[in-house]
Parts: structure tokens; C-alpha cells; sequence
């Protein structure tokens, strides 16, 4: 117990430390440089060359985001993530030590060239990220915490990190076996990490991009907008274009919709009327009893009808 009571304190102190040393010191691996570079960059691009030339550079909820961004990234790593992932990472090897398993590496690929490691990593934990995303849409608990990126209501960079700090165990958990099992540690991939970031900016940008044929490989902006489109297609009740950095798997299994240019389309969900505005509410929102009850109520409703 003591031992992961001092993981729990060294990850506090360790991330805090890491937080100031990344500000103070930039570097061409500085999570916290490139993070504001690319936004920047992608920021710009939306105020030369806009989608949508009515929407203003401040955007509805422009500031919500830009603080959802600082939380994702860095605060909820700085109060929390980074104590649980280490935890877990530890209660798992020590799990797997009472069989004796020292490491769970089924296949080797330190040997491959760094470029193809990367490359690798990121196609896999790209195609795990997409069925954790249709899961998000499928599963009425996981909805409940997926709600938080769709009440969006007017796209920017910044709406990318817009999502509940639920998502963010979801998808590293899943995440953390396969990628273990191939020799991955989840904290060597930087360049994949900050390349997914600039991917997911331009996603949600206000640009009219869709990268001509590369966009069949690629997500990107004419796409994954119908991705949040509030009227869905009967046929698609849980939506479509599930894809985050990589379109071809929506392509592959049959998830993509494009029906037509989607400049204007409205964004949401059914009911997002009801849907809190602020961080403090949007965080609490899947927690609160009231909602639970009004799930409930609808799934009998639901059974009722069936
Ligand atoms: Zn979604
Ligand atoms: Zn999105």
C-alpha cells in the first residue's frame, strides 16, 4: 500500500516539477510549446482563410475551450491522471508478477527503425481510439460523458479538447495493453501525440479543408463536422465518422457520411438545449442523480416500445 501511496505523492511533485521545467525551459520536445505553436498555427490559418466567414475569431465559447484545453492537457495530468496511470501501470505489473510475468511484449519492434515504430504505434492507437469513440456514442453510460464534446455549437481549433476528463482514463486504459504488448511504453510517443494534437485542431478548425484524395486516409474538417452534426441520419442513429486522426477506418467499415457540404449544418445532440454551459456544470453533468433517473425512465420507455 505504502509503495503506491509514494507513486501517488512522486507523480504529484514529478508532474508539477515537469509542468514549471517545460515552461521555463523550451526545447524542440516541449509538450507546452508546441501545444500553444500549433494552436496558434491552426488559429491563424482560421482567421486567414475561414469556413464560415460570419463566425468571429472569438467563437461561441472560444475561452470554455481554451480552458478545456489547459485542463485536458495539463491540469488534470497535473491534479490526477498522472498519479492514476502510474498506479494502474504498477497494480497491473505487480498482477501480472504473481504469474510470474515479467513483461507482457508479444511482439518485438525495438528492432524496426524508429520512423516505422512510429508509424506503427500510431496507426494501432488510432484504430483502438476509433472503436473506443463508437463505443463513446454507443453505450448510454459512456454518451453521458461523450456529451460534453458535442454540445458544441460553433467550431474552432480549440473545441478538439473540449471532453470530459472521463474520456481521457477511457481512452488510456484501453489503450495501455496493446500498446504495452508490443513493446510500447505510453509515454515515448511524442511525435505521434503532438501529431494527432495537429490533426484533431484542424478537425474542429474553421477551414473548408478536406485534403482532396488524402482526405480518404486522413480525417479533416468537411468530415468529421458531420461527425457532429445535431440531426443524424435514421439509418445512423449513433452517428457516423467516428474517425480521430485516420478517416480510413470509417471508410473501411462502412461509418463514413458525407451527403454534402456541411458549412452550416447544426451542431449538437437531441436536447443539448438542456445542457449546461459552464466547466464546473458540463464536468458534474454525467454524475448528477436527476439525469441518471431521467436514463433510466427512457430505457424502459425503450423496452416498452420494444
Ligand atoms: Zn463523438
Ligand atoms: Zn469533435
Amino acid at each position: 500500500m505504502k509503495k503506491y501511496l509514494n507513486i501517488v505523492a512522486d507523480s504529484f511533485t514529478g508532474y508539477f516539477n515537469y509542468l514549471v521545467e517545460e515552461i521555463n525551459n523550451p526545447s524542440w520536445t516541449n509538450y507546452f510549446y508546441w501545444l500553444l505553436g500549433l494552436s496558434l498555427l491552426v488559429w491563424i490559418l482560421e482567421i486567414l482563410t475561414p469556413w464560415r466567414k460570419e463566425q468571429k475569431i472569438f467563437r461561441k465559447d472560444f475561452w470554455l475551450d481554451s480552458f478545456y484545453i489547459l485542463f485536458n492537457f495539463f491540469l488534470f495530468s497535473l491534479i490526477g491522471y498522472n498519479a492514476l496511470s502510474n498506479v494502474g501501470v504498477a497494480l497491473f505489473n505487480d498482477f501480472l508478477g504473481l504469474f510470474g510475468i515479467k513483461n507482457i511484449i508479444a511482439i518485438e519492434v525495438q528492432e524496426l527503425s524508429m520512423v516505422s515504430q512510429l508509424l506503427i504505434m500510431f496507426i494501432i492507437a488510432d484504430f483502438i481510439q476509433w472503436n473506443v469513440h463508437r463505443q463513446l456514442h454507443k453505450q448510454p453510460w459512456l454518451w453521458e460523458f461523450h456529451k460534453v464534446h458535442h454540445s458544441i455549437k460553433e467550431m474552432g481549433f480549440a473545441a478538439q479538447f473540449r471532453f470530459h476528463f472521463m474520456e481521457t482514463i477511457v481512452y488510456k486504459s484501453v489503450q495501455y495493453i496493446p500498446l504495452a504488448m508490443i513493446g510500447f511504453g505510453i509515454e515515448q510517443f511524442f511525435v505521434v501525440h503532438m501529431f494527432a494534437v495537429f490533426i484533431g485542431h484542424l478537425n474542429h478548425a474553421n477551414l473548408g479543408w478536406n485534403y482532396g484524395i488524402f482526405g480518404y486516409i486522413f480525417n479533416n474538417p468537411k468530415m468529421h463536422i458531420w461527425h457532429h452534426s445535431k440531426e443524424l441520419p435514421s439509418d445512423r442513429p449513433h452517428g457516423m465518422n467516428f474517425g480521430l486522426s485516420l478517416s480510413i477506418w470509417d471508410y473501411i467499415f462502412g461509418t463514413a457520411y458525407i451527403p454534402e457540404e456541411g458549412k452550416d449544418i447544426e451542431l449538437g445532440f437531441e436536447g443539448d438545449e438542456e445542457f449546461p454551459e459552464g466547466f464546473k456544470n458540463q464536468t458534474f453533468f454525467p454524475f448528477r442523480k436527476e439525469n441518471k433517473i431521467i436514463q433510466r425512465k427512457n430505457l424502459k420507455n425503450e423496452n416498452k416500445a420494444i
